[in-house]
């Protein structure tokens, strides 16, 4: 009897490949068993394996955590349902998503929670839930969270789904009931009565025309929201995410509450850094999005705050939509966002080829910095021995030309029509399983997927002012 066949077997070996973390590029071999990687190290000191994968010239980084979409399940099946926006997420080299609550019913409630949770069965890969903070279901918040949330969103500004964005009084509460979970709040950071106040003069005048969109939002609309909710997030301890930064003009108060110990962060979307002005003109209602893409500018300032830390991860805010509802001649009759799980990838690695990102910063961004914000570091975000197989594997040469017709998703029209891209995920593993391979998604792993909630510790929260809260100055005495 040899050596090899005394020691036990590992599920799968890789090697050739080159490991990426947030702060280095390793040649090396890869051994996964049980879901989690066991040895990183040269390939003759790897263990036996059950199979072997030649990753030779590709490169392993760690599967994105895309902390922003939306599968539209249950209540808006004709634009995407679990199966298809996690089908398209393995294909995209996503390992992890956390899906938002303004589905139908919207997830505000443990009972819509559960029936989430339900539709999530059919996942391919892994994700976290987001529960709604409204205006009318503070009395919920505590069940959602002991229903196992993943983290909160709060629509500042109305969108899709039609959920009232609550007072600023609501909010305060919301945040007092969540702050002590130490889960994070996400927001969609729009004041709601500033874009209904332009809006109405705008179509009062006779605007109808796509850049109309834009002159609806101007940056002060996310500025004042975002100002506004660190000050709340300062006052209560809690912790806060701020969705989908559009504007140069957001980094400053973002900046500023960092310094004040705000424990707060920040994303941006690939449309709002590769998209300006122009979009309008070119792409007509296909480009409209809240928050709006906006001036060259602006686009420049985001890939400063990318390159200095000021915005922490990049997300898709994956929000499909059919063409028909995407294409209207009113401007304001038009669905915001489109899709993009599946070719956020594609498209960073072809600014990491055109030289405009780092590699490691490209981890970081969408990976690591996820991870740690949503308390799934080291077992998610990272190539590390203990941590979770979550692998996408790309071939950072590979020239493609991304078309809707062959995204995974059900609402699959994409402003990014024909952009052709170089750099592309082969192989997406999600806990040591195949759930793309060779460019093909890999059916039977429908409903792999897990709950982050098994795995997911948020540092000890720091609540603030708890004797200054309505919970507090409402409980009775004797
Ligand atoms: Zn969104």
């Amino acid at each position: 009897m040899t050596h090899a066949e005394l020691q036990p077997h590992v599920d799968l070996v890789i090697t050739g490949g080159t490991l990426v973390s947030d702060h280095a590029i390793t040649p090396a071999a890869i051994a996964i068993d049980g879901g989690s990687i066991v040895a990183i190290a040269e390939p003759a000191l790897m263990p036996p394996a059950r199979e072997h994968l030649d990753a030779t010239g590709l490169h392993l980084l760690p599967g994105a955590i895309d902390a922003h979409v939306h599968f539209r399940e249950p209540g808006y099946t004709h634009k995407e349902d679990w199966e298809t926006g996690t089908a398209a997420a393995a294909m995209g080299g996503v390992t992890t998503v956390f899906e938002m609550p303004n589905t139908n019913p919207p997830t505000a409630t443990p009972e819509a929670l559960a029936e989430k949770f339900a539709a999530a069965e059919k996942a391919y890969v892994d994700f976290g839930l987001y529960g709604l903070l409204a205006e009318d279901n503070l009395h919920h918040l505590q069940g959602l969270i002991a229903g196992g949330v993943a983290a909160f969103k709060c629509f500042m500004g109305n969108t899709f789904g039609n959920l009232p964005s609550p007072s600023t009084g609501a909010m305060l509460e919301g945040f007092e009931i969540i702050a002590p979970s130490g889960l994070r709040i996400s927001l969609h950071a729009e004041t709601a009565s500033i874009m209904a106040h332009r809006q109405a003069r705008l179509i009062a005048a006779g605007r109808h025309d796509p850049i109309a969109h834009l002159a609806a939002r101007p940056a002060i609309v996310a500025v004042e929201a975002v100002s506004r909710a660190a000050v709340l997030a300062e006052w209560t301890g809690a912790r806060i995410h701020v969705l989908h930064i559009s504007s140069g003009d957001e980094l400053r108060p973002l900046r500023e509450a960092k310094q004040r110990g705000v424990d707060i962060t920040g994303e941006t979307c690939p449309h709002y850094l590769l998209f300006n002005e122009h979009a309008y003109r070119d792409l007509g209602s296909l480009i409209r999005v809240n928050p709006p893409v906006r001036e060259q500018a602006h686009q420049d300032a985001l890939w400063a705050g990318l390159a200095d830390g000021t915005i922490d991860m990049i997300a898709t805010d994956h929000a499909p939509h059919t063409p028909e509802e995407k294409l209207r001649n009113d401007i304001w009759q038009a669905d915001c966002g489109f899709v993009g799980v599946e070719t956020q990838m594609p498209l960073m690695l072809t600014q990491i080829a055109a030289g405009r990102l780092s590699i490691t910063d490209y981890v970081r961004l969408t990976a690591t910095a996820p991870a740690r914000a949503f308390g799934l570091y080291p077992r998610k975000g990272a190539l590390l021995v203990g941590s979770d197989a979550d692998i996408a594997i790309v071939d950072l040469q590979r020239e493609h030309v991304i078309h809707a017709s062959h995204l995974k998703s059900r609402g699959s029209i994409t402003p990014f029509e024909n952009f052709p891209t170089r750099g592309l995920p082969i192989h997406t593993l999600v806990r040591g399983a195949f759930v793309m391979r060779n460019r093909e998604l890999v059916t039977a792993r429908r409903g792999w997927g897990l709950s982050v909630g098994r795995i997911q510790a948020m540092p000890a929260p720091a609540v603030k002012r708890p004797d200054q809260t309505i919970a507090a100055c409402t409980a009775h005495s004797g």
